[in-house]
């Protein structure tokens, strides 16, 4: 099998797994229990948290363990908007933003809130005159990718915040799900970014919020004592455990992944210009990791499904978009319909060779014979 999709999905590191059953096995108690068993559970996640923080560099800040980014967008966006509503009701997002950035929008606008979205360039950059243009005193949040899920286009974000430190009313959410742990990032001028470590080689069912201290938030699920005030439940210790490893272990090698991911992109952008349908969505500020293709006219679900049939996984799009919908992000960037509808994601790893390229390109061309021919 030829694995393709990676911004959907990474396989756990065999070291992260052994953190996790490691963890699960020695520390068999609630971390706020207060016996013995507890108060050792709840310095081991401790530990975790203050190591998660200085992997980012994060002061000043509170982490807040989820069950993955898109439970993690939403209680940033509701928290917040819920939290600061007395100051205001109106909320910016990109058009970039993944479902559950979306979702979560929807629900707020359904509860009185007024969203607008900022446009982006050809090159998927957000509008930033527009941005200042939409911006109120009102204004209480904005949204914005690091890296968009399906393009892999990478904002400016210092700009952004730039323009957001002349509204102090105004918080910046981050969703910077495919960027941590996969590109060089700071987030120096975002309140609060969430991030998920099944992208980078961690564990599913466990995502990250982390907030600016002074930042107060609207709790979404109520309930028992947590890690912190702001998410209830039982701390998951072996999930946050994998988490700070799998962190440890993609910072400690982001520069040759990188390298390595941005040769295989490289290559595989000069393979695919050649054939006349296909047009490449990803921008120069894509990140080396995604690569957007789409081929108007074509049937790209039926395009995927014979790519499956070889043993190649790709996505049409993210794999949390409604399937057969069409691509919110290209649409955005290209205006063009024909081409947001017939959309092809390709994602890359570390993992993937020299070799899984050429036989993906093997397999594209039967299909684009078959298909777009
Ligand atoms: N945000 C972005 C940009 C994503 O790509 C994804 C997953 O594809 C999510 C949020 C949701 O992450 P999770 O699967 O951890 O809920």
């Amino acid at each position: 099998m030829i694995y393709l999709d990676y911004a959907a999905d990474t396989p756990a590191a065999r070291e992260v797994l052994d953190v996790f059953s490691d963890t699960a096995l020695r520390y068999a108690a609630n971390p706020n229990s207060l016996h013995t068993p507890g108060r050792q559970a709840g310095a081991r996640l401790a530990e975790c948290t203050e190591q998660i923080k200085t992997l980012l560099n994060l002061k000043n800040s509170d982490v807040i363990y989820t069950s993955g980014a898109t439970e993690a967008n939403n209680l940033a966006l509701k928290g917040v908007a819920e939290k600061y509503r007395n100051s205001g009701k109106h909320i910016i997002a990109t058009y970039l933003e993944h479902s559950s950035v979306n979702g979560a929008l929807a629900a707020l606008q359904n509860s009185g809130f007024e969203i607008d979205y900022v446009d982006s360039g050809s090159d998927g950059l957000v509008d930033l005159e527009q941005l200042k243009a939409l911006l109120r005193k009102d204004t209480i949040l904005v949204s914005a990718c690091y890296v968009d899920s399906e393009m892999g286009v990478t904002q400016k974000i210092h700009d952004i915040a730039a323009i957001l430190s002349g509204y102090p009313g105004c918080r910046f959410h981050v969703d910077a799900t495919q960027a941590v742990g996969k590109v060089p990032l700071s987030l120096d001028g975002a309140d609060l970014f969430t991030f998920s470590p099944h992208k980078f080689y961690g564990l599913n069912g466990s995502g990250i919020l982390i907030k600016k201290e002074e930042l107060l938030l609207e709790p979404q699920i109520h309930g028992g004592l947590s890690a912190t005030p702001y998410r209830s439940g039982t701390p998951a210790l072996a999930l946050a455990a994998a988490c700070a490893k799998a962190l440890e272990l993609a910072l400690a090698e982001l520069a040759p992944r990188c390298e390595h991911v941005s040769g295989l992109n490289k290559k595989l952008r000069a393979a695919l210009t050649k054939y006349p349908k296909v047009k490449i969505n990803s921008t120069a500020y894509s990140v080396p990791h995604i690569l957007s293709v789409s081929m108007p006219g074509v049937k790209t679900e039926d395009f995927r499904d014979e790519l499956d049939a070889y043993g190649v996984c790709v996505s049409t799009r993210s794999a949390c978009c409604a399937p057969n919908s069409v691509s919110r992000p290209v649409y955005a960037v290209t205006k063009d319909r024909k081409r947001a509808v017939s959309t092809l994601r390709v994602s890359l790893s570390h993992l993937t060779t020299e070799q899984d390229v050429d036989e993906f390109l093997a397999c594209f061309e039967k299909c684009y014979d078959k298909f777009a021919g």
